[in-house]
């Protein structure tokens, strides 16, 4: 049995205060250049190689020990989103309109204290690519997970699997759940207009009306979800805008508005539903505007790929939870969350596992939403977070991995 890894009291101190400094300065996707020189500045402290600027504000720190070339990459993302704080922390954000309002300044801190960890105790025969990325949450293909892929994370810092993990307030706190296969959902949006001419409600049955036929294409929609798409495969359609005509001038309630624009959200657990989803929901749109004579305007825009954790990796990574919390704590076949997450674009890169690190504060009624105004990560997870990080990294550069 290998050694127990216990992680230094002034790591878990340090990692609180950078997780502290993180949430006060909160940055936005691809503006994270004092984090990204934050997180660099405190690697090359430990001593660890700095490659910045993949996906512009990226940082990759490389770890070597020994001569194997095992090589292994932990991931953490360092955005925040465009949510105006509403807590009385000391260390509130100090920016306007942005928070870290997912934890993400959790995770970059876990990453940076196993960072230090590592640097200071680690015992492995390999290389560790420790990968800060940006934009998380902008929920396109143009998202940090993605820009890094593409440009070169696994060309330029190549590993035989890369690892994730997610603080989960709505789960108690140490413990850790993930599964094999599909564990979080593909997103993709869309939008269609409807496009008519103003008219006046007396000569209305003269001029398409875009307002009633985008009405009618919302329930299309969902009865499409409902009814011509297999039951088995889970779908969450969303439609969450819908603008027609001008609510703020009380005065054009007398005319029926030339237009209507509409949008909405699907995710999915398997790609090839969002193909069906991309033609059938055009479909629905082109005839719902061809029978009643407007023209429209319909477009699918893809977002992350269904997150899928591969079975060798979620067994290694589940092995080193039970040895960081135990077994009973532990939960190796989830349900999936059919929220999306870009590490998604890691996966289809390389084999590796994603995991939720449970972060519910003990004695609060209520979970902590994540998104929310007055979210704000639990620092009682950073030391089992940094533990699984360490051990994991320790334990798959020990084995002696070849083949
Ligand atoms: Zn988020
Ligand atoms: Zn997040």
């Amino acid at each position: 049995m290998s050694r127990p890894i216990t992680i230094d009291e002034d790591i878990v101190a340090e990692a609180t205060k950078w997780r502290r400094h993180l949430h006060a300065n909160p940055e936005t996707a691809f503006e994270e250049h004092a984090t990204a020189d934050f997180v660099a500045a405190k690697l090359e402290e430990f001593g660890i190689e700095v490659h910045r600027g993949l996906g512009k504000t990226g940082v990759v720190g490389t770890l070597k020990r020994g001569s194997s070339p095992a090589a292994i990459g932990l991931r953490a993302d360092m955005d925040a989103l465009f949510i105006h704080e509403e807590t009385n922390l000391p260390y509130r954000s100090k920016v306007d309109g942005k928070m870290h309002a997912c934890g993400h300044d959790g995770h970059t801190a876990m990453l940076l204290g196993a960072a230090s960890y590592l640097a200071r105790h680690g015992e492995f025969d390999g290389t560790i690519q420790f990968i800060f990325q940006p934009a998380e949450e902008t929920g396109d293909e143009r998202c940090g997970g993605n820009m890094m892929v593409k440009d070169g994370l696994f060309e330029k810092f190549p590993v035989e699997a890369v690892f994730g993990m997610h603080n989960m307030p709505y789960f108690q706190a140490g413990t850790f759940r993930m599964r094999t296969g599909p564990m979080l959902a593909s997103i993709d949006t869309f939008e269609y207009h409807v496009i008519s001419r103003l008219a006046h409600p007396a000569t209305q049955f003269g001029t398409p009306d875009p307002l009633l036929i985008a009405a009618r294409i919302v329930q299309d929609m969902h009865a499409f979800k409902a009814r011509y798409v297999n039951p088995a495969e889970p779908v969450v359609l969303s439609i969450t805008q819908f603008q027609s005509g001008n609510p703020a001038d009380r005065q054009s309630v007398h005319v029926t508005p030339e237009k209507a624009v509409v949008r909405g959200t699907i995710y999915t657990l398997n790609d090839a539903v969002r193909d069906e989803f991309e033609t059938g929901l055009e479909k629905i749109v082109r005839h719902a505007a061809d029978a009643s004579g407007a023209s429209h305007k319909f477009i699918f825009e893809r977002g992350y790929p269904v997150m899928r954790n591969t079975a060798k990796e979620t067994e290694f990574a589940a092995s080193v939870a039970r040895e960081v919390v135990g077994n009973d704590l532990v939960e190796t076949n989830m349900q999936p969350i059919m929220g999306a997450e870009d590490f998604a674009f890691l996966l289809n890169g390389a084999p590796g596992s994603y995991v939720l690190l449970g972060a519910a504060v003990e004695g609060e009624a209520a979970p902590r939403a994540l998104h929310n105004p007055g979210y704000d990560f639990n620092d009682e997870i950073i030391p089992t977070g940094v533990r699984y990080w360490a051990t994991l990294a320790e334990r798959y550069l020990s084995q002696a991995r070849q083949g």
